[in-house]
């Protein structure tokens, strides 16, 4: 891959739409206000976005349930067809999906392109599922009755995506949404809004009718999303983001009862018994920790290994983290780029800081990039305490705190200690032993001898607090369906 041009980075900015999206309408926030977007591998700004106020998403609100009784109507293969135009459209445009990504987010080029493609797949996925929404007949016990079970859309929903995934977490909503017949009001993050619109582009290219989808962009996210919750109006809301934001939408759903989807933050634990591979399990480590330059909720955030090996692990790992490149992630051979913020930046700084106050030993990196953007080094600590905050703390950056372990029991208290539960990751030769640990770890997923999970034909989610729900799999349409009973009387 070359470097990409700086005239090409130019245009693709320009040509990104930069207004809200509602009813079908391209528009300017109704205060004529507008929000800055950055590129955090230099600090510059990128672009200007229209900024919603409350009165813009109201307006969202109303075209999403205006929609939604012909939407809900249109047959479930147009619906599907929408889907699948849009799947192959989103690959007809990967190129500018991919930098634009990059260039409002900061991922390298290369994990641009493997997001865009995850996310066209969440389309083709539920494009396959719009046709098999299915119910039941069944004669009632006492045989004087019949039931018929349907399953219908939920009704307009809101759907709030965070800036790691800009694209994918929209699609793993808009998706299923659409599948079951749902309309919806988006709401991108704030950092990262550009990849969102430009799908609204996409999708109403791909014939999704006026009012289906709205994309509110905005920089006072509680004060346009919470009327809006609170209205009733949408039944329906889906979030993914942080537990604490997360639990405060909870409380506002309470209020009319809506339907939720919770996909919140996670603390994985990533364990390397002294069986494993351990070449395998440094791949997976790679994986599981920098994907999207550790900026992921399924991060490996504590990885364990056996004390037996974990000299030998962190050698190999850390000569890894050594060979990547950090740099824009724009540019020829970038592996690991910036955070997308200040903030991001300062916080690794300063969980590693920690760690280090409390005994852990820094064996590769351990600093902040050079240059004005937001980078941090690919970093391995080792013999990192309990006690240290990252052990509790989501780090969200390219830092891998090793911990040695002795037993299974021990190692098993370990992952489990922590109010999170999303996803762990178990090496390990020996089949009996990977099962008891993957049954006896408290998390919505397990890979076992690998370092990623996430496939939009699997169910991805989490218990504890890091959610309520799945999406993906043969379950995530459920999130977008109600089941209704007939009964019937037969005598
Ligand atoms: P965040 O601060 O919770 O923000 C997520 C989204 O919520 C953004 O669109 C944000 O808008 C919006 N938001 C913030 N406050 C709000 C409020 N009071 N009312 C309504 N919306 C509000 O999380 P983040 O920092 O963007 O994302 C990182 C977090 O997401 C991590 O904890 C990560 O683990 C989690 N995550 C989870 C999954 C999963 O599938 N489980 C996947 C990816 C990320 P603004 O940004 O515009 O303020």
């Amino acid at each position: 891959m070359t470097s990409v041009t700086q005239d090409r980075e130019t245009a693709v900015v320009e040509a990104a739409p930069k207004r809200l999206y509602i009813n079908g309408q391209w528009r300017d926030a109704r205060s004529g206000e507008t929000l800055e977007v950055l590129d955090p591998s230099t600090g510059q700004l990128l672009c200007r976005v229209a900024d919603a106020s409350e009165e813009d998403g109201w307006d969202a609100l109303r075209a999403a349930e205006a929609a939604q009784k012909e939407f809900a109507a249109v047959p479930p293969r147009q619906r599907a067809d929408m889907l699948m135009r849009a799947f192959e459209l989103m690959h007809q445009r990967k190129d500018d999906l991919a930098l634009l990504m990059t260039l409002e987010m900061g991922k390298p080029l290369a994990d641009a392109y493997g997001e865009v493609n995850y996310a066209a797949e969440f389309f083709r996925h539920f494009a396959e599922e719009t046709t098999r929404i299915n119910g039941n007949y069944q004669t009632a016990p006492a045989g004087n009755a019949r039931f018929i079970v349907r399953k219908e859309p939920v009704g307009p929903s809101l759907l709030i995506t965070p800036w790691n995934f800009p694209l994918a977490m929209g699609t793993r909503k808009l998706g299923p949404a659409i599948a079951a017949g749902c309309t919806s009001v988006l709401k991108p993050a704030e950092l990262t809004p550009l990849s969102m619109l430009a799908l609204a582009q996409l999708m109403e290219d791909a014939g999704v009718p006026a009012g289906v989808v709205n994309i509110v962009v905005t920089s006072t996210a509680g004060t346009v999303m919470e009327p809006l919750i609170r209205s009733g109006i949408a039944r329906k809301l889906s979030f993914t983001g942080s537990t604490a934001v997360g639990k405060k939408l909870l409380e506002q759903c309470a209020e009319k009862v809506l339907r939720t989807s919770m996909e919140l933050g996670g603390n994985a634990g990533f364990v390397v018994f002294d069986d494993a591979d351990l070449d395998q399990a440094v791949e997976g480590a790679m994986l599981a920790k920098m994907r999207n330059s550790g900026e992921a909720c399924t991060a490996a955030n504590r990885i364990f290994v056996h004390r037996s090996v974990i000299d030998s692990f962190a050698e190999k790992l850390a000569a890894r983290m050594g060979e990547l490149k950090l740099g824009r992630g724009v540019e020829d051979g970038v592996q690991v780029g910036p955070m997308v913020d200040a903030k991001q930046q300062a916080k690794v700084k300063e969980l590693v800081d920690d760690a280090v106050g409390a005994g852990a030993q820094v064996v590769i990196g351990g600093n902040t990039g050079t240059g004005s953007g937001f980078f941090y080094q690919p970093t391995v600590l080792k013999e990192v305490p309990p006690s240290a905050r990252m052990w509790r703390e989501e780090i969200f950056g390219p830092v891998a705190p090793l911990t040695p372990f002795d037993t299974e029991d021990e190692v098993i208290d370990w992952v489990n200690d922590t109010e999170y539960g999303l996803v762990n990751y178990v090496f390990t030769h020996d089949l009996t032993r990977a099962l008891r640990v993957a049954e006896s770890v408290e998390s919505g997923m397990v890979g076992l001898n690998q370092g990623a999970v996430s496939n939009p034909a699997a169910p991805f989610g989490g218990i504890k607090e890091s959610g309520l729900g799945r999406e993906g799999g043969d379950t995530g349409i459920d999130e977008f369906l109600e089941t209704k009973l007939i009964g019937i009387a037969m005598s």
